[in-house]
């Protein structure tokens, strides 16, 4: 018997309001910075709920794969230790610039964490709004390029959830869901 291999499409897309460390999906992406040591913002929460066991693998893949840090706009799995998902896809966002486009590289983040989630098999990935908190990338530019680029992706990934942590995320995200 073979078993066919999952269809790929553009996932379908939600929104909610709220805190990503709570979300049951599959796969939760971290905001991470290059280092994988954690930091503040989406980064510091994940690794306060999941615990230690998230750090000791981001070591180990210092230690190994990424010597010098992930790469801005690429991503890299660990467990999710303590939190309701099972992996954190952990990618690292631009520092947001005037005086030079970055877009390609927060296009990237989504990109590269949708293709982790399609090697791990994940079928439900929450995402949060990367780049646009301490990496300073307008809200309205974040979100208009989150939405095109995981529109614009063709994964086995059927849902992608887009967890905004106030109202002004998540109304900036709702304008270009239509
Ligand atoms: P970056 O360094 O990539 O800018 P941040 O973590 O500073 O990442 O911010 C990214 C977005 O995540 C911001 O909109 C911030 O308000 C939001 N955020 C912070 N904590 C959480 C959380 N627990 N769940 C969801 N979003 C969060």
């Amino acid at each position: 018997m073979s078993t066919s291999p999952p269809s790929r499409s553009a996932p379908a897309l939600t929104l909610v309001q709220g805190d990503i460390t709570e979300q049951a999906v599959d796969a939760v992406v971290n905001a991470a910075n290059s280092s994988l040591m954690g930091g503040g913002g989406v980064d510091g929460a994940i690794h306060r709920r999941g615990g230690p066991e998230i750090l000791a693998e981001c070591r180990a893949l210092r230690a190994s794969k990424y010597g010098r840090g992930l790469p801005t706009g690429e991503a890299v799995a660990t467990t999710a230790g303590r939190l309701p998902a099972r992996w954190v896809i952990h990618t690292v966002g631009p520092v947001y610039a005037a005086s030079e486009d970055r877009s390609d590289l927060l296009a990237s983040c989504y990109r590269a964490s949708l293709r982790v989630a399609d090697e791990l098999g994940a079928r439900t990935v929450a995402f949060p709004a990367i780049s646009a908190g301490i990496y300073g990338w307008p809200m309205d530019d974040a979100a208009r390029i989150a939405v095109q680029t995981v529109c614009d992706t063709e994964t086995a990934v059927e849902e992608v959830c887009f967890v905004l942590f106030d109202e002004h995320a998540y109304a900036a995200f709702a304008a270009q869901v239509q």
